[in-house]
């Protein structure tokens, strides 16, 4: 896997080892969001959203989240311990809108090609995206420490940068 193959393949015709190792760690997607739904009474904790409302980001990121390296603590388990959280698949592209703008997969379904921080353009390494301020490290606010009846105070902006 020593080819530029996001540059020649659709993500459709990737294999799935390409498919994985698309994904920059930055951990963006682990951070709560919320939709803004004018039908609503109040907001409501999403991880699906329709094309017509409007997502947030927060800074509150998911109990199972190192904050430090980026990384799930239990990756293999994720979906069956946390039932909201998002497992990217091909099937599931359609509703790749509600990832962040800087999302690999997202990115490629746009034609926007991978941005120079992204690890597979760093031999492997995350250090250039960190040093970008493009993942989560250093930004998010623990579950435990937020209070989640007014997580509207921890609206983020800084998720929906995009650098390259
Ligand atoms: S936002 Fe996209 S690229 Fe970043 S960790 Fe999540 S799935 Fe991977
Ligand atoms: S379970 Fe893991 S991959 Fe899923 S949102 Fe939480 S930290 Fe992220």
């Amino acid at each position: 896997m020593t080819d530029r193959f996001w540059e020649t393949k659709s993500l459709d015709e990737m294999t799935q080892t390409e498919w994985e190792s698309l994904c920059d760690g930055c951990a963006k997607c682990c951070l709560h969001k919320f939709i803004d739904d004018d039908a609503a009474d109040a907001p409501a904790t999403t991880n699906y959203v329709q094309q017509s409302e409007e997502i947030h980001f927060t800074s509150i990121a998911c109990d199972l989240l190192n904050t430090k390296t980026c990384s799930c603590t239990q990756y293999a388990r994720r979906t069956e311990l946390v039932p909201d959280c998002v497992k990217l698949t091909k099937d599931n592209l359609k509703e790749i809108f509600f990832m962040p703008t800087s999302c690999s997969y997202r990115r490629l379904h746009e034609g926007r090609g991978l941005p120079s921080w992204h690890p597979l353009l760093n031999r492997g390494k995350k250090t250039a995206m960190h040093r970008e301020g493009m993942s989560v490290r250093g930004k998010t606010v623990a579950e435990a420490d937020a209070d989640l009846d007014n997580f509207e105070e921890y609206i983020a902006l800084w998720p929906l940068q995009d650098l390259d």
